[in-house]
């Protein structure tokens, strides 16, 4: 058994959260790969290192000092390694940052620093080889990671030493360059890091106990979510939940790895597994596995009698394509048909592309609702189970919200709501209520 660990910035903000980690990681021998980001927040006024590189950047670019910016992150690394009562150089490593400081260093090469750092130290801590990110995680000049040559190169690092760290967030170009990801890239690095070698499990250590059910700013201490598929996550995503974003989960589901959200402040708990499919599904009348949503979506009708529906919405279609205003949802009656949108994705161009649907189309009657939000509920329990809309339907019916259009996921997988943007965190309460227990 193999797994991988990465720890984000909140569990390697202090030497605190030092300890936990290693007493994570000697907890479990098959932990033997950890990916680790820049030391982030201790505490909600507190800054993360990869925002203090960042800032330093801009200092330099606009030709003012730095030397606070650095003196801070260099305080910072000693803290920790006092603490821990590490050998590990740091003013010789801050003394080598410092000296490359210069207008022409770029942000990359500058940002990735913090990653660098903090994996040095914990690398130190746990008594793992060190593996620099620059020469086992590679980019093409476009910006893609090269799968091919990072796995043989992490690969080749693991069966060399055994027990190894990685800072995430970063790689090299094939100029040598270093070049980061997009924030919170150490996800994809860890899960390139479990695909490489083809981990049993890559788990994702945090600083909640998985992914919540629903938006914990809405609805109180929801529960986390035990089981969930990759399928489910997607669509979780895409209306609006903060989880894992495609590219981070890619490498390990292509693989078929499980990914275990876990928290670093409660190793306890047992976190959230996501997986492909789930094999013994618990036999219960829970159907719902989350609910996420978002606001500010508009909806436009377009109403003719008799009409060629395919023609019609077709022309549609290519209007709002060539607006570049992105299709969400559509519901399609006898003689009307619904397109949902998000209102920004219009912005200015509304009345533009309604006066091009006139010309071509001549609707009888074009009508537009802004200030919708849509509400999704998910779930691989709902799929060929009747009577789930219904008593979605029935719940908010019953508290009063009106449902302004409904749309089911081809696959079953979700029923998504819109509602009026003032009812949102309502019709969010009432299903989590309803379902969720
Ligand atoms: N340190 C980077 C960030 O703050 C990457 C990461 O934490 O995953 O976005």
């Amino acid at each position: 058994m193999v797994k991988v660990a990465k720890f984000g910035g909140s569990s390697v903000a202090g030497a605190e959260q030092f300890q936990k980690v290693r007493a994570i990681v000697e907890a479990d021998p098959a932990r033997k790969v950890v990916v680790v980001s820049a030391a982030g927040k201790r505490s909600s006024g507190d800054h993360k290192l990869t925002d203090l590189l960042y800032l330093c950047h801009a200092h330099l670019t606009y030709g003012v000092s730095c030397d606070d910016i650095v003196h801070t992150i260099e305080q910072r690394l000693c803290e920790i390694r006092d603490e821990l009562g590490l050998p590990f150089d740091v003013g010789a490593e801050m003394a080598k940052l410092e000296q490359s400081l210069s207008k022409d260093m770029s942000a990359d090469e500058l940002v990735s620093r913090g990653e660098y750092l903090t994996s040095r130290l914990m690398a130190d801590y746990l008594g793992y080889q060190f593996v620099d990110a620059a020469d086992c995680v590679f980019f093409t000049y476009d910006g893609q990671v090269d799968r091919e040559k990072t796995y043989a190169a992490i690969k080749a690092a693991y069966e060399q030493h055994g027990r190894i760290v990685i800072p995430g967030f970063y790689g090299r170009l094939p100029n040598g360059r270093i070049k980061v990801m997009t924030r919170g890239g150490s996800d994809i690095s860890g899960a390139l890091a479990a695909a490489a070698i083809d981990a049993d499990v890559y788990e994702n250590w945090t600083d909640v106990s998985g992914i919540l059910m629903a938006d914990p700013r809405i609805v109180k201490d929801p529960k986390p979510i035990g089981h969930i598929t990759y399928a489910e996550l997607r669509e979780l995503a895409f209306m609006g939940a903060s989880v894992l974003h495609e590219e981070s989960v890619q490498p390990v589901k292509e693989k078929g790895i499980a990914l275990n959200i876990r928290n670093t402040n409660c190793p306890e708990h047992p976190g959230t597994i996501i997986v492909d499919k789930i094999e013994k599904e618990e036999r219960d009348e829970r159907f719902l596995t989350g609910i996420a949503g978002r606001k500010n979506f508009t909806i436009l009708t377009v109403n003719k009698r008799n009409m060629n529906a395919s023609q019609t919405l077709r022309q549609t279609l290519e209007i709002f394509d060539r607006y570049h205003a992105n299709v969400e949802h559509i519901t399609l009656g006898l003689d009307s048909f619904a397109l949902v949108t998000s209102t920004a994705a219009l912005g200015d161009a509304l009345y533009s592309l309604m006066g091009d649907i006139e010309k071509q189309c001549h609707p009888e009657d074009l009508r537009v609702q802004d200030g919708i939000a849509l509400v999704a509920a998910v779930g691989r329990k709902m799929t060929f189970r009747p009577g789930i809309s219904g008593k979605i339907f029935k719940a908010l019916g019953e508290e009063g919200i009106n449902i302004r259009t409904i749309a089911q996921g081809a696959d079953e997988l979700s029923i998504i709501v819109g509602v009026d943007n003032k009812n949102y965190e309502a019709a969010v309460q009432v299903l989590y209520d309803s379902f969720a227990g």
